[in-house]
């Protein structure tokens, strides 16, 4: 008879980049599925994920480690979270670790307890007795002992009643207080769910109609809301919270990473009394792991978050709501390259609940869902109180002689709205003095030596620097190679154009929003606070100004140069203008103050600049879908990308046509599979970077020649000498 078992076996991922999954021996009873376990791993210990437990070992029974420390006493994510989880290391073929560590705040992949930070209560330790010790003039501490003897409190909130650090060190030293470390006591927000109706508008037809669409939804519904910005989608957003909220169940909302402002979320926390927590990349690893706990114990209502907080588990979600779902920044680029839009349908089908896309400009895929009747189409085609669209102007640069950028007919336009006491905005997408650095003797241009780029000249700091690498040096004071003294810059940045208008325009101030004019922390809501408080009448800006941010009193929108974007070879180019144009050509005007939208370009009559001016975006988004599917290109087809890198251009070759040799014979024949060839980009910060696409009519297909190419990756000896990653959906080529 032999002994009963004392230990078993589980499973567990790391976060590193191996498809892999590694089994421990463990004590009993096992660490349930989810829990974090220490392990040792090579020459260290390494925070583990339980994934399962399986029956049997994946190596010999002799060769099984056991783990060193259980950490949670109950699982970090839940099997719903889980199961998320796993769907997405299947659909994106991604390295399983790397992909369930990304679910966790960085404390916790650190090893870390899953609990709240310990907050310091002071108490008072003789209630009754209230100050009966006390002299006659200690008013203060008095007055703390009584305002203890209801509720311990923090030192913050003593502070704002008036009590000192002194008089609570009185009290200390007569030992009549003291402070204790405890848990914070989460409130129950339910109890207290109300909404404040203060300033709720009443809806205008269409806004109630989508809201009640959303409010009748029951099971997995997703919508597509479009509607032009100010056309009153968050007040959409908010309306359909609030019978969810009312259950007790909580809403997310995703929003891109520069649409996080305290704008935003004052709006929910003005409209809702529930705890509101925000998760970005701004946040102390505390905060965002006390904002993590908060979502997934139920303690938070509404979470409003960048793209990961799609990965956040929710203790009863209930509502997911995506604004400007369109945006690039949903798409991780880089690791695990997942798209949070993708993966909050996913969830919200899983969950069966609603869940609403917005956006002025959606998306292809998120239009042609809604023109094929999978999600449902919800549109707000006016402004609430009057309705005036913005009248379109392109205006003709050839031949005509630009002042840094703006031609005399900009000018007098502008002049034209600025002596009316309206704002102007111009909106140029390059930062920097000008694009590159040229000799005026030789020809010669100023390059980055680790990308295929020029140098952009930024005069004001005197350098040189390369927005691809973040390389930085002085600017020569000759040219390198003939000595000629004469170097100009070329082509057209905003630092130029403020100047340019500073001279043009003396007599009004001009705001420049761009990241080299907003590193420093709050100058970015300085800024807007002055545009709002009527400081700047010129507003100056890359695509920082033309998110997010509504400005009632600009009436005239300037586009300087965009004719780059009408020639990129990228097939998602177009579509991308077109979303800019419409968001920058949003920013103007009110109801009260029509707006007027100018395109300068030295191809005026371009179809898509045409379409775009008369038609609208629908109507150039429905021509462009036509394209695409002639073309046979997404979201008609899907595709993935091997990237490939290394410091030289040969092995990423080598290594791919390797691959393509196997991989070839191996795929059916009406499968795409296209390259090797050079990113668009070939040099970037010093790698040499190759891909091959393949691409397919169905999902099924596209994931079985992924993974053939997958498992012929470990068979090819050159994969050693370069880095590769898989890209499911790639949005950028
Ligand atoms: P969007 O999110 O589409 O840009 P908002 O919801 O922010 O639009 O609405 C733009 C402005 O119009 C806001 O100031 C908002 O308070 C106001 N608004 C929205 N809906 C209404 C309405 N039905 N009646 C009056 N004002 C409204
Ligand atoms: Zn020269
Ligand atoms: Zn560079």
């Amino acid at each position: 008879m032999s002994a009963p078992a004392t230990s078993g076996l589980i499973r567990v991922v790391l976060p590193i980049p191996l498809r892999q999954e590694f089994d421990y021996l463990s004590e009993l009873p096992l660490p349930a599925i989810g829990c974090r376990v220490m392990v040792s791993f090579g020459n260290s210990s390494q925070v583990a994920l339980v994934v399962g437990h399986p029956e049997q070992a994946s190596v010999a029974v002799h060769k099984l480690k056991p783990i060193q420390t259980v950490l949670d006493p109950r699982p970090v994510l839940t099997a719903q979270d889980m199961g998320l989880l796993d769907w997405a290391v299947q659909y994106y073929l991604h390295a399983a670790g790397e992909v369930y560590f990304q679910a966790l705040p960085t404390l916790l992949r650190k090893g870390e307890a899953a609990d709240y930070k310990t907050i310091s209560y002071w108490h008072n330790c003789a209630p009754g007795a209230s100050g009966q010790a006390l002299s006659p003039q200690a008013h203060k501490q008095r007055q703390a002992l009584e305002l203890l003897a209801q509720s311990p409190l923090t030192p913050g909130e003593l502070e704002v009643r008036g009590i000192t650090a002194g008089v609570l060190k009185g009290l200390a030293d007569k030992g009549l207080a003291e402070k204790r470390e405890q848990l914070p006591a989460p409130a129950d927000w339910r109890r207290d769910y109300a909404v404040n109706e203060d300033d709720k508008p009443r809806l205008n037809t269409e806004q109630a109609l989508a809201v009640s669409c959303i409010h009748q939804a029951s099971g997995f519904s997703p919508f597509l809301l479009e509607g032009v910005t100010g056309s009153g989608k968050t007040e959409v957003y908010l309306q359909a919270m609030e019978p969810v909220l009312r259950q007790g169940r909580q809403v997310l909302v995703l929003v891109p990473e520069i649409g996080l402002t305290p704008q935003t979320i004052a709006r929910f926390q003005h409209r809702f009394k529930v705890p509101i927590v925000t998760l970005h990349s701004g946040l102390s690893e505390r905060e965002r792991l006390d904002a993590w706990l908060a979502c997934r114990d139920g303690s938070a209502a509404v979470v409003i978050g960048t793209r990961s907080a799609l990965l956040t588990p929710f203790a009863e979600l209930g509502l997911i709501l995506i604004d400007e779902e369109h945006d690039a920044s949903f798409k991780q680029q880089d690791g695990f390259r997942y798209h949070a839009r993708d993966l909050a349908m996913l969830r919200a089908r899983r969950l069966a609940i609603p869940i609403v896309l917005g956006s002025a400009t959606p998306a292809f895929e998120s239009l042609h869902n809604a023109h094929s009747g999978k999600y449902r189409h919800l549109l707000l085609r006016q402004r609430p109180g009057a309705a005036t669209i913005a009248q379109h102007l392109l205006l003709d640069s050839k031949h005509v002689q630009l002042h840094a950028g703006l031609s005399p007919q900009l000018i007098q336009l502008m002049e034209g709205e600025l002596s009316q006491g309206n704002q102007v905005m111009l909106f140029l997408n390059r930062r920097g003095y000008a694009p590159a650095l040229l000799c005026h003797d030789c020809g010669w241009l100023a390059d980055c030596e680790r990308c295929d780029a020029h140098y952009t000249w930024h005069r004001g700091k005197a350098r040189l620097h390369c927005h691809h690498c973040d390389h930085q040096r002085p600017v020569p004071r000759q040219c390198p190679r003939c000595g000629g003294r004469q170097l100009l810059g070329t082509g057209l940045g905003t630092e130029q154009v403020e100047l340019a208008l500073a001279a043009l325009f003396p007599q009004y101030n001009t705001v420049r929003i761009d990241r080299d004019n907003t590193r420093r922390k709050g100058s970015f809501q300085q800024h807007l606070a002055g545009i709002r408080e009527g400081r700047y009448q010129i507003l100056l800006g890359t695509q920082m100004l033309a998110k997010g941010h509504h400005f009632p009193d600009v009436t005239l929108v300037a586009l300087l140069d965009v004719d780059a974007a009408l020639f990129a070879s990228d097939f998602r180019a177009t579509e991308r203008f077109a979303q800019l144009y419409i968001q920058v050509a949003g920013r103007a005007g009110r109801a009260s103050k029509p707006g007027r939208v100018v395109l300068q370009s030295h191809h005026p009559d371009h179809a898509l600049l045409q379409d775009l001016a008369n038609q609208g975006y629908d109507h150039f988004a429905r021509t462009a879908l036509k394209e695409r599917q002639q073309a046979g290109l997404p979201p008609f087809s899907y595709q993935a990308l091997f990237r490939v890198q290394a410091p030289q251009s040969e092995p990423c070759q080598y290594f791919l046509q390797a691959l393509v040799e196997q991989l070839k014979p191996l795929l059916p024949a009406e499968l795409l599979c296209a390259g090797p060839f050079s990113a668009q980009m070939e040099k970037k910060a010093g790698q040499f970077r190759h891909q091959l696409l393949l691409q397919a009519d169905n999902r099924r297909q596209l994931a079985i020649a992924a993974r053939q190419a997958l498992a012929l990756i470990d068979t090819i000896p050159q994969a050693r000498k370069v880095r590769w990653s898989l890209d499911i959906d790639p949005t950028e080529l």
